[in-house]
């Protein structure tokens, strides 16, 4: 491949969830993206997706949470851990405390119309096929021919992701070792009858469910041990026949809104970044649904990697914050991998593993254990290792109230946020990408803290100088010229964008 004069900044493969997230956040910055799809059609398959507590909030950061609403349903966040029914503890850590049941075409139309009206630009019909990266940039070669040109790429390209292989990054994981059929439908015969049934099935088979979603649909879930076709989509006679082989009825189900399998292979890419080429969502982690966890790991992914690359690409980026991208999420997608694998255990219908199942149902009656628990599968339990520090440091601050409205409207536009309490600190040379505010008559318990972009806590105290630090280790180079101790930089040296 040959190089061509560079067209876009930032080219990601894959306009899933997770790529157009990704260049919304791109642009919130003003960088060139363009996202290469390879369908030409968005898809049409409606299976309904949790939103978590994590990416409802980062939702509501960004302006799209009541778009969100309206098309979702509200439910408790109770019931989540290997579908252990237990409800949600009292007073959880966050303004947005429920779930949000979503059709996820419904959420892709939305996030890629996001980006649209930020100015990205989407190609559909458009499949990656070939990539060769130099110093300056990546040329992506397409599966027509066409050669492109930008500095830097991303794959977002799913579970069986071109660019993850074209790089030759490790996989390294579990292959599936049973597969489930999931899907929703109506049914014939009356609620308590199915709930009998359901509960004296359950004390032994964990992977079955058939539980009311609204609007007269259940979701159903069997084994599809015995359904043979794989390479073909389910039926609902596959499902009726599972129905019948485990609990003696198929409960007279019809009318299925969306039916499909999936396996439990869990596999976490080895590199996030190799080069100029990076990795993200079900292209850099896959796992089986249980807790509903992927699309929302892949949305926060993007919005990790959003400002850092865009730092990269505007010239503001200190040296190592886009490696921050690979050392904070990586550990978060192998702690979901993790929690997916002990779910997929608590699912068997083994002794053991049934007796592990009811003993963790017992100390999930400790509200600490659960709310450990939904913390984890929420993601609002998060915490990057940012160094020693209060407890604080390295989480996200959850949505509270400030003298200027909710503190996740201050967010919208993807900038670092100084919220000071003490009214003599500045992050005047950084104004530029850090917002200030002063006297925030904020529900907060310490002096001042400094936002990152994604909402996570990067400084907390009261020291001019300590806060330089930092501005210097997220922001980068002032534009006016303070360095670390207040030294002042010659201005050659300075950013400007
Ligand atoms: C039954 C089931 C239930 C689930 N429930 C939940 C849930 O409740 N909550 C949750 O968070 N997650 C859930 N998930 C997981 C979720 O669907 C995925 O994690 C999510 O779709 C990942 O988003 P993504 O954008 O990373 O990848 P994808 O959605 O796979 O998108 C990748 C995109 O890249 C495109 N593409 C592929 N190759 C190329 C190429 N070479 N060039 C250009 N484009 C390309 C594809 O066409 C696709 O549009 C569930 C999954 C299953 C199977």
């Amino acid at each position: 491949m040959h190089s061509q004069q560079v067209t876009f900044d930032v080219i990601i493969a894959g306009c899933g969830p997770t790529g157009a997230m990704l260049a919304a956040e791109l642009r919130l910055h003003d960088v060139r993206v363009l996202v290469l799809e390879k369908e030409t059609e968005p898809s049409s398959f409606v299976r309904i997706v949790a939103l978590h507590m994590r990416s409802l909030e980062l939702m509501a950061m960004r302006g799209l949470l009541d778009r969100m609403l309206r098309h979702g349903r509200q439910r408790p966040a109770g019931g989540l851990f290997a579908a252990i029914p237990r409800p949600a503890p009292r007073s959880l850590d966050s303004a947005y405390a429920y779930l949000l049941g979503i059709p996820q075409p419904v959420i892709e139309r939305l996030l890629e119309e996001h980006a649209i009206d930020l100015g990205a630009q989407v190609r559909r019909g458009c499949a990656v096929a070939g990539l060769e990266q130099d110093d300056e940039g990546v040329t992506v070669e397409l599966a027509d021919g066409e050669r492109l040109r930008s500095r830097y790429l991303v794959g977002c390209d799913g579970g069986r992701s071109t660019v993850r292989k074209l790089l030759g990054v490790g996989f390294p994981g579990e292959p599936a070792r049973t597969e489930t059929l999931m899907g929703e439908m109506e049914v014939g015969v009356p609620q308590e009858e199915i709930a009998a049934k359901v509960t004296e099935i359950r004390a032994t088979q964990h992977r079955f469910w058939l539980r009311p979603f609204g609007e007269g649909a259940y979701s159903v879930l069997v084994p599809a041990e015995g359904v043979s076709d794989r390479a073909e989509p389910p039926t609902l006679e596959d499902f009726r026949r599972q129905l019948r082989a485990i609990a003696g009825t198929d409960f007279g189900v019809h009318s299925p809104r969306w039916l499909s399998r999936f396996g439990d292979a869990t596999r976490l890419a080895e590199r996030y970044r190799a080069g100029r080429v990076l990795l993200a969502g079900d292209a850099a982690h896959i796992h089986p649904p249980i807790g509903g966890q992927g699309l929302n790991l892949g949305v926060q992914d993007a919005v990790n990697l959003g400002w850092k690359l865009a730092a990269q690409v505007r010239g503001w980026a200190p040296e190592t914050l886009l490696d921050t991208y690979h050392a904070e999420r990586h550990p978060v997608a192998a702690d979901v991998l993790d929690n997916t694998r002990a779910q997929t255990e608590l699912l068997s219908a083994e002794p053991g593993p049934q007796a592990v199942r009811r003993l963790l149902t017992e100390l999930m009656d400790f509200d600490e254990v659960n709310r450990h628990l939904i913390e984890k599968i929420t993601a609002i339990g998060v915490r990057y290792d940012f160094g020693d520090g209060p407890d604080l440091l390295g989480r996200r601050l959850r949505d509270i109230d400030v003298r200027q409205g909710r503190l996740y409207g201050l967010l919208r536009r993807g900038r670092g946020l100084l919220l000071d309490r003490t009214g003599r600190l500045t992050a005047g040379g950084w104004s530029d990408r850090v917002d200030h505010l002063a006297d925030p008559a904020a529900e907060l318990d310490v002096p001042c803290v400094l936002l990152r972009p994604d909402g996570h806590v990067a400084w907390i105290g009261d020291d001019q100088r300590d806060l330089d630090d930092h501005l210097f280790r997220w922001f980068g180079r002032s534009a006016t010229g303070t360095r670390p101790g207040g030294e002042v930089v010659p201005v050659s040296d300075r950013w400007s964008p």
